[in-house]
């Protein structure tokens, strides 16, 4: 084994132990260092952990931000959300490509760069973005790219690229509730021990919180449930897995108003008597990893964080952030757990729920960041405040990350019960014709439906807003998201794996004008099987966006079918062409004959 392999190997092993549970740190550490996760590396940390390489393999080949092959010194990855696409990310990724004289998805024959897309990185409001070496590069136009290549060439370290390269905007246009009032660290906790964990409960059942991550189940329902649940141990999970194409908000809280979000989770941990937690930040947030740190670093130096919390003798919790490597299944709360302990993050089934059997089958809360900061906002102003606000179903106030067609893209504020038109005029929305509410797995609003609200009796969200403009072809954004499901299955059941890929291999053969009414006929009895047969939400929901729009926009597919029956997306007698050269044959016998010949 080279040393460069073992000492990698051994300094992650010093920083995340020999346990399992730290293996997706360990992979995502060594392979900073290395550039890739070679077959060697699998061998040693498998045997490091004394684990089966093949356990070792299955994790490393699940996540897009792992891989086994060289990407060079550079990897740089544009997200291709539909959102990036509409701001032009396609050709720039083709322009930097020429500079660097490369082909995406290809390493350069020096090994020096490698370009390629992936998922939405969460930057809708600043695109075209991209990843380099995992760390964000917003608002690419030529000129930022030009720096760029000029810097991959010149072989600089990325500490030494121009800072501003890197700068993310919050881009938070309007406060509310949540963010409008200066929040002391450490005032929640204060306010949670003066209570005391049932008094806190209380008020947390009276303002109706309910999960700010989409599934809105009911805060203190939760805690209750986890509080009462016996285990050794008790754990508590921010969840800040944001990968919902369209959804930002998460990151402008964690980058802007971390205490806040902290002081939520440090409520919790006290509710529930946990003495450990845990930031799942997906990794494409790696550039907020460090600021995050340092916060949790002040925290424990000013006493709101270890043993004996603010001198309240047995309130003794520690968080600590793991990252995410790039899997979009993790923001499901079982696929997260199981992420967090080393594995494939592939969804379990439910029941039993986290909230009695979760990390290392004790019983976990996990949450949503926007809901850790809610529930410290709770803790210092009561929860008869929190219910005011909002509709009688839906308190409180929700963040929506806006993006797409509009003049002022960026997170804003509204208290729920706020309609879609009230959001794009606040937003500067052009011609809308349609919004994407909740991403692809959500609901599209056409024109018509303008005056339905944001809330969980109408339009229920995790944040995600996608102005899509009269100019839009909304087959496109369809297809884009069939493309996003595709690669986002985490290919645990049949019904999702095969029904995304046949989805998104339907919407290419009608793109490229070979489909026909039969192919819209397949689709929708393939939608019916997916929805009924999947596994978990994922699979549920993926054929949400083809639904919609074929019902919203039914031109937008009509225009497009070549035939009434059947159409093959495959040219059988094409593809015997060099069947045909081989065997010097050229007779009717060596073609496949259509009907009419
Ligand atoms: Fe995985 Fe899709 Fe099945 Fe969910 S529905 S478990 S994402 S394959």
């Amino acid at each position: 084994m080279s040393t460069g392999v073992q000492d990698a190997v051994a300094r992650g092993i010093a920083r995340h132990g020999r346990l399992r549970t730290g293996m997706l740190g360990l992979l995502v550490g060594v392979q900073s260092e290395l550039g890739q996760i070679s077959g060697e590396t699998l061998d040693a940390i498998a045997r490091a952990l004394g684990l089966p390489r093949a356990q070792v393999e299955a994790t490393a080949s699940f996540y897009h931000l792992l891989h086994v092959d060289n990407h060079g010194a550079y990897e740089i990855l544009f997200s291709d959300s539909i959102v990036d696409q509409m701001q032009g990310q396609r050709d720039l990724m083709q322009y930097l490509c020429e500079r660097l004289w490369i082909q995406p998805g290809k390493a350069s024959e020096d090994g020096l760069v490698y370009v390629d897309i992936t998922s939405d990185i969460g930057m809708g409001d600043q695109g075209p973005a991209a990843l380099v070496n995992g760390y964000t590069l917003p608002s690419l136009d030529r000129n930022r790219l030009d720096l760029i290549a000029s810097l991959v060439r010149e072989g600089k370290p990325l500490e030494a690229w121009p800072r501003m390269l890197f700068v993310v905007a919050d881009n938070v246009r309007r406060a509310g509730p949540l963010l409008a009032k200066a929040f002391e660290p450490g005032s929640a906790v204060r306010r949670a021990l003066e209570l005391g964990s049932d008094g806190l409960l209380a008020e947390l059942d009276l303002s109706n919180l309910r999960g700010r991550g989409g599934a809105y189940y009911k805060t203190a329902t939760k805690l209750r449930s986890c509080r009462e649940a016996r285990g050794a141990a008790h754990y508590v999970v921010c969840n800040a897995d944001e990968g919902e194409p369209g959804t930002f908000k998460d990151r402008a809280l964690l980058q802007s108003h971390a205490d806040l979000v902290l002081d939520g989770i440090t409520v919790l941990a006290f509710v529930i008597g946990a003495r450990r937690g845990f930031i799942y930040l997906r990794g494409e947030y790696l550039y907020l990893h460090a600021s995050l740190e340092a916060a949790l670093d002040r925290r424990r130096a000013t006493g709101l964080l270890g043993t004996a919390i603010l001198g309240r003798s047995g309130f003794d919790f520690d968080i600590e952030i793991r990252l995410g490597a790039g899997a979009y299944i993790c923001g499901e709360e079982t696929a997260l757990i199981e992420s967090l302990e080393g594995k494939p993050g592939k969804p379990r089934n439910r029941p039993p729920y986290p909230d009695t059997r979760g990390y290392l089958g004790a019983p976990t809360v996990v949450n949503n960041v926007e809901t850790c900061a809610c529930v410290a906002r709770i803790a210092v102003e009561g929860g008869a405040w929190f219910a005011s606000i909002g509709t009688s179903h839906s308190s409180g106030s929700k963040l929506l990350s806006v993006s797409g067609d509009c003049k002022r893209p960026g997170v804003y504020e509204h208290a729920f019960g706020v309609t879609v038109r009230q959001v794009l005029e606040d937003c500067g929305a052009v011609h809308p014709q349609a919004v994407q509410v909740g991403g692809p797995s959500g609901t599209c609003v056409s024109w018509k439906e303008f005056e339905r609200r944001i809330a969980i009796e109408d339009l229920p969200t995790a944040g995600a807003f996608m102005v899509f403009s009269r100019e839009r072809d909304m087959f496109e954004v369809a297809r884009n998201f069939t493309h996003f499901f595709a690669r986002e299955s985490c290919g645990f059941c049949t019904p999702c794996r095969v029904g995304t890929t046949l989805l998104r291999n339907t919407m290419d053969k009608l793109a490229a004008g070979k489909g026909s009414a039969y192919d819209l006929r397949q689709m929708s009895a393939l939608m019916d099987i997916m929805l009924r047969a999947s596994h978990c939400g994922l699979g549920h929901t993926a054929a949400n966006p083809v639904v919609q729009t074929m019902e919203e926009f039914p031109e937008s597919y009509e225009r497009r079918l070549a035939h009434l029956d059947f159409e093959p997306a495959f040219d059988l007698d094409a593809a015997l062409d060099t069947a045909r050269l081989i065997t010097g044959r050229d007779d009717d016998w060596a073609h496949v004959l259509s009907e009419e010949s």
